[in-house]
């Protein structure tokens, strides 16, 4: 009942702070799981007020809680679900502190000691009647991974995303938060901005000094929104439209032609590359970083046309050492 709804949310029953508790269960941080703890609430409120409103009926996803700093603002914004998925077991206590804290103020919060990269959502989010959330302060060793995985449901729908409504909130290093954002002709742009940009807009939020994470990271984070677009910009699947872009951006400096080229065998390689790129309207003399989504999309189309009449062609792979001939 003492409860309050303040700016930030709803004020949660006093706990010790953050700090005193990474002290008192001797929490140090564990390089190889990239940690690097947020000590500061008005940056974990900031990060979670980047995700936009949570309604009671929402659910939340939180990647690598920790000691459960970006936990306490989520909490503050009373979803109905947290679910709580870390790696490291020795979080659990802390985290079990907050889900006491929770339950008299009808929120339920699940810790699961598990790999965000193995967590099937769909067994623990059964129906899709409520809208997710998914937010973390990610790992730096595995968010370019877990973006891409969770881009690849989001092309078939499924895990998190069989609503289209899903969004992310996630950190990652700065650069890599540039690059998930760079426009046409940015010096960032590269096969992860297209590849975001293919089925959600990215939207960078802010930037967090390094200094303001314990232990301080060689590199500043940005956090980044990651809204799902309604309409997809293509329907083909992933695994093809990945390994299109993947071979565009393969030779960065090169004109696009080069890098996609080493999609196609090498007899007839050059008046095939030329005939598709004349099939989808794309200069060939243009660098990986000018071409737009659309341009990568219909170098794609053209690909994907050319594998009908020659399907042996997708399972080419150039780095291959060469075959003996007989
Ligand atoms: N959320 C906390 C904060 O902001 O202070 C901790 C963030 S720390 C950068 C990343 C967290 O992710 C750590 O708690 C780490 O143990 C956890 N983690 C690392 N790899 C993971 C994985 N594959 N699945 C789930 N959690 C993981």
């Amino acid at each position: 009942a003492s409860a309050r709804i303040l700016s930030s949310g709803m004020r949660l029953p006093p706990l010790p702070s953050i700090r005193d508790l990474v002290k008192l269960y001797k929490l140090q941080a564990m390089k190889q799981l990239s940690q690097n703890f947020l000590m500061d609430e008005r940056l974990t409120d900031k990060i979670v007020k980047s995700a936009g409103r949570i309604d009671h009926n929402d659910i939340v996803l939180e990647v690598g809680p920790g000691p459960g700093g970006i936990t306490r603002s989520i909490l503050r914004r009373q979803p109905q679900r947290l679910l709580l998925v870390e790696k490291d077991a020795r979080f659990t206590e802390t985290l079990q502190l907050l889900r006491e804290c929770a339950r008299p103020l009808d929120m339920e919060v699940e810790i699961y000691h598990e790999d965000i990269l193995r967590f099937n959502i769909e067994q623990h989010v059964p129906d899709t009647t409520q809208r997710l959330h998914l937010i973390g302060n990610l790992p730096f060793a595995i968010s370019t991974r877990l973006l891409i995985n969770w881009f690849d449901d989001l092309s078939r729908r499924r895990g998190a995303f069989r609503r289209n409504d899903t969004c992310m909130t996630l950190t990652f290093q700065k650069e890599v938060a540039e690059r998930i954002c760079a426009q046409v002709g940015s010096e960032q742009r590269c096969r992860l901005s297209v590849m975001s940009q293919i089925w959600t807009e990215p939207v960078l939020k802010f930037i967090i000094p390094g200094k303001a994470f314990v232990p301080k990271p060689q590199v500043d984070v940005g956090v980044v929104k990651v809204i799902p677009l309604k309409r997809p910009k293509t329907e083909l699947p992933f695994p093809l439209v990945e390994r299109v872009v993947r071979h565009i951006f393969s030779m960065r400096q090169k004109y696009c032609r080069r890098g996609y080229s080493t999609l196609l065998p090498p007899e007839g390689r050059e008046e095939t590359t030329q005939a598709l790129f004349q099939r989808a309207d794309v200069k060939d003399t243009m660098r990986p970083f000018e071409l737009s989504v659309a341009e990568c999309l219909r170098l794609a189309d053209a690909y994907a046309d050319h594998l009908v009449a020659h399907p042996e062609v997708a399972n080419y792979d150039y780095r291959a050492p060469k075959q003996a001939l007989n």
